[in-house]
């Protein structure tokens, strides 16, 4: 398996992997988080956690259990650690919160495992199982660089009894935390069906089966139907490129099991649509890899306007297909895209509208930026660089015990 990567990566990169993980075979490590499906901690978990397995470190993925109640409040954590939007978390939200935890700590077994990562906030709690001799990761996917304050607060408490935390950037790492802290950028898996090189023929009958013209230029943003991923501005910038210039917006979502917001954005955006026949709004099942896939590849432009972001891999992802991508000059995709180099970062929808009209009407631009793009990833978002740098860090706390 590992070594279906040599197409992508020199031999060294892989002949590494292979060497930190023969001093790591024998141990057993945990991943943890909320959701099989939908969102990027678990697009990310579904390659990673067979490859560690295939470098021989035994390697299992447990998903906590939890209802809407639990989801409510955890996506409210959620929001309130990407940015303060007026509310806060009251007594009944701690209330939930700690029940579920209450009742995840006897669903999860985390004692046979001498590494257990835990994802994001909603499996925090489950750090009082700590047992001796365990080194316990904290995983953080959000941008915590400017929450409310409250918030943080009370997942720092629990994040101060890990023996080590991981952010996406440096911006993300925050004064409380007084654990050991790595900086590790998220990936993309080149052999996902999600990534993967695929026929024209396919791309093509893609678009007409979801009714999509081919012959026009598409501007494309796929991502789970959350306010956070500005579904809205997107279409007021694809409405300013319309005065001008041509083009089809086609917007691809899915909703995650642990994100119970996602019926009502989806409702919303469907209204701000209106009667637009160029607006696509597609409710994709969380398997549709290859449509996903050949949207990326199809796309003249590729759009991730969030208002915040931890990372976004489907920057990476667009930008592996050779496309520029315009995104938010914020948080994960700051990481990503070098301004005028690989795509364009912008501050507004009027800014996002102007760099999208641009890379439409010239495509020498556009080939010249999606070949930087695709290089970009290459060297440093690819799944061998995630694994390589998780291994590192395992070592490195096995190594004091
Ligand atoms: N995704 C998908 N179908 C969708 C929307 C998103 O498969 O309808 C995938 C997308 O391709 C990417 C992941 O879900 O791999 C989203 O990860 P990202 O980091 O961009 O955002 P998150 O959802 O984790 O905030």
């Amino acid at each position: 398996m590992i070594e279906e990567y040599a197409k992508y990566v020199d031999s060294g990169t892989l002949k590494e992997l292979e060497i930190i993980a023969k001093d790591l075979r024998g141990i057993k490590v945990l991943h943890v988080n909320s959701t099989k499906v939908g969102g990027g901690v678990a697009e990310i978990l579904h390659r990673l956690v067979p490859l560690m397995n295939d470098l021989g470190i035994e390697c299992h993925w447990e998903v906590i259990k939890g209802d809407k109640d639990f989801f409510k409040v955890t996506k409210k954590i959620h929001n309130l650690l990407h940015m303060p939007d007026g509310r806060s978390l009251d007594p009944e939200d701690v209330l939930t919160y700690m029940k579920y935890t209450f009742e995840n700590l006897s669903y999860v077994d985390t004692d046979p495992y001498d590494v257990v990562f835990i994802h994001d906030p909603q499996p925090l709690g489950l750090v009082v199982k700590k047992r001796p001799g365990q080194r316990w990761i904290w995983r953080c996917h959000i941008d915590v660089s400017s929450p409310d304050e409250a918030t943080w607060k009370f997942v720092e408490s629990f994040v101060n009894g890990y023996d080590a935390a991981i952010f996406h950037i440096p911006e993300f790492v925050r004064e409380g935390v007084r654990i050991p802290t790595y900086i590790i950028p998220p990936s993309i898996d080149p052999l996902h069906d999600k990534n993967r090189e695929i026929e024209a023929d396919l791309v093509e009958s893609t678009l007409t089966r979801l009714g999509i013209d081919p012959e026009r230029p598409i501007v494309l943003q796929v991502s789970r139907f959350d306010r956070l991923k500005d579904p809205f501005g997107v279409i007021e910038a694809y409405r300013i490129v319309r005065r001008r210039v041509d083009c089809q917006l086609v917007l691809a979502g899915s909703f995650a099991s642990d994100d119970p917001e996602g019926e009502e954005v989806y409702r919303e955006v469907i209204e701000a649509k209106g009667d637009d026949p160029d607006i696509h709004v597609l409710n994709l099942p969380p398997d549709s890899h290859l449509e996903i896939n050949a949207l990326q590849r199809a796309a003249s432009v590729v759009v991730q306007k969030s208002i915040r972001e931890g990372f976004g891999l489907v920057v990476s992802e667009g930008m592996w297909k050779g496309k520029p991508v315009v995104g938010s000059n914020i948080g994960g995709i700051r990481r990503q895209i070098i301004n005028g180099v690989t795509g364009y970062l912008v501050n507004s929808n009027e800014g996002a509208a102007f760099r999208i009209k641009q890379l439409i009407v010239d495509e020498d631009l556009r080939h010249r930026l999606g070949r930087n793009a695709r290089e970009r990833v290459r060297h440093s978002f690819l799944i061998t660089r995630h694994l390589k740098d998780y291994l590192i860090v395992i070592h490195s706390l096995l190594e004091g015990s």
